[in-house]
């Protein structure tokens, strides 16, 4: 078992707590001293970052919510001034409720180690060639891949999330040991191996690091069959840092947290209790190191629970186990995070009112497809069939740019769906 940094990566229960306690009281000082929201809501709950002195005053602390980040768009979360940032990322392609992340050089040179560690932990060293088939934007996504495979001296492909066959062409010219995608796009891959008659063994594939998105044990087992790899699962959360915050060792027995970075909780969704250990909750996380950026009791809106027995690989930090679901009504789908809030605005923008719809996920051969169903109304109802297939063509069209794909639009009678049931996902990831 290979380690980046063992000492860190071993360090024992006292040792993380201690770590985490000073750095905690640090991060407390420094935004209470510098971000006015959260001199506000500490102070609205009567707390001052001298009050933390063990981890039972931690509960006393609010609780942090994408709205409010939204809420202090641009830049009001930041702790340090603009001049110290170096970079600047939104947490969405999508810019309805747009949130800026920004990092300072030290908050980069974290996440670059953060990514090391899952590289080396998942047996990716210097020898290797890392594809990264994620797509280069404004999203934190592949940067912190590229940084963190570069910093163990891998040697980089920034391929982005570009055609198959293309994909395909480099993995096999470029002899790529290493794909780094969303589960999604490693299936369409497969596929279009299959249809040149390809044989996966005929490549230099030996492990696939993917994220982004839910998946199932059982498309982990359809990618390391078809391609010959070790599939592991990286958990990415771009409002912390981007992929590096959790992941798998080789043990695939939940993802490990970088506990001397986050304090991580479980909490009720609706209650806002914690949780006792080993319960299922929503996961809430706390950033310790970020200096332009940090997060105090963020919530993550993912379901998942936190295991603190010993993993067989030797770490001691805490494990979360693979998200398959959120306790809010952000869906991801394709790697994309989407509210309900988003596609009916995009649909009132085109019916000039808000419509009756519901959005239905499926996923068919490993892609996620979105049907939108929306109610006749009298803000769509036409007397001539080839004025209602223009409409729905319309809405077809606004919601595919809004989202980079094609989404179906079907226009129904009412009382075909629930209206109350904004969602219907049809995906199974257990
Ligand atoms: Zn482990």
């Amino acid at each position: 078992m290979e380690f980046w940094d063992k000492k860190i990566e071993c360090m024992s229960r006292e040792e993380i707590q201690q770590v985490q306690l000073e750095k905690l009281q640090a991060t407390l000082h420094r935004v209470y001293k510098n971000v006015r929201h959260y001199r506000k809501i500490f102070r609205d709950v009567d707390f001052m970052p001298e009050d933390l002195r063990s981890f039972s005053d931690f509960n006393s602390l609010p609780f942090i919510t994408r709205r409010e980040l939204s809420e202090n768009y641009p830049y009001d979360m930041f702790a340090v001034p603009l001049r110290e940032v170096v970079r600047l990322h939104t947490a969405s392609v999508n810019f309805e409720d747009p949130i800026v992340i920004g990092f300072t050089q030290n908050d980069i040179n974290v996440w670059a180690e953060l990514m090391a560690r899952n590289f080396t932990g998942v047996g990716i060293n210097k020898d290797d060639v890392v594809q990264i088939a994620l797509n280069f934007g404004i999203t934190t996504g592949p940067f912190g891949v590229q940084m963190g495979a570069e910093k163990i001296g891998a040697s980089v492909i920034p391929m982005s999330a570009g055609k198959f066959s293309d994909q395909i062409k480099i993995m096999r010219d470029f002899r790529t040991t290493v794909l780094v995608s969303t589960p999604t796009l490693a299936l369409s891959l497969v596929r279009e191996m299959e249809e040149m008659n390809l044989d996966p063994q005929s490549l230099m594939l030996k492990s696939g690091v993917f994220g982004s998105e839910p998946w199932s044990e059982e498309t982990r087992r359809i990618l390391e069959f078809k391609m010959h790899i070790t599939a592991t699962d990286t958990y990415a959360m771009t409002e912390l840092f981007g992929p590096g915050v959790a992941w798998e060792c080789p043990e695939k027995n939940g993802l490990h947290i970088a506990e001397d970075h986050f304090i991580p909780e479980i909490v009720d969704p609706v209650t806002l209790a914690p949780l006792p250990e080993g319960s299922e909750g929503e996961l809430v996380l706390t950033s310790i190191s970020k200096e332009a950026f940090p997060l105090i009791r963020f919530r993550t809106g993912d379901i998942s629970r936190i295991d603190y027995t010993p993993c067989a690989c030797g770490r001691t930090h805490c494990r979360i186990s693979r998200i398959f679901r959120r306790c809010d009504d952000v869906m991801v789908v394709r790697g994309m995070a989407i509210t309900p809030e988003q596609v009916g605005q995009a649909l009132a923008r085109v019916s000039g009112g808000m419509p009756v719809f519901q959005i239905q996920v499926e996923r068919s051969g490993g892609l996620d497809q979105m049907t939108v169903l929306m109610e006749i109304s009298d803000l769509n109802f036409f007397d001539e069939m080839k004025k209602q297939r223009r409409f729905a063509e319309t809405l077809h069209r606004a919601l595919s740019e809004l989202l980079g794909w094609e989404v179906t639009v079907r226009l129904v009678e009412p009382g075909t769906f629930n209206p109350e049931e904004k969602v219907r996902d049809l995906r199974c990831f257990k």
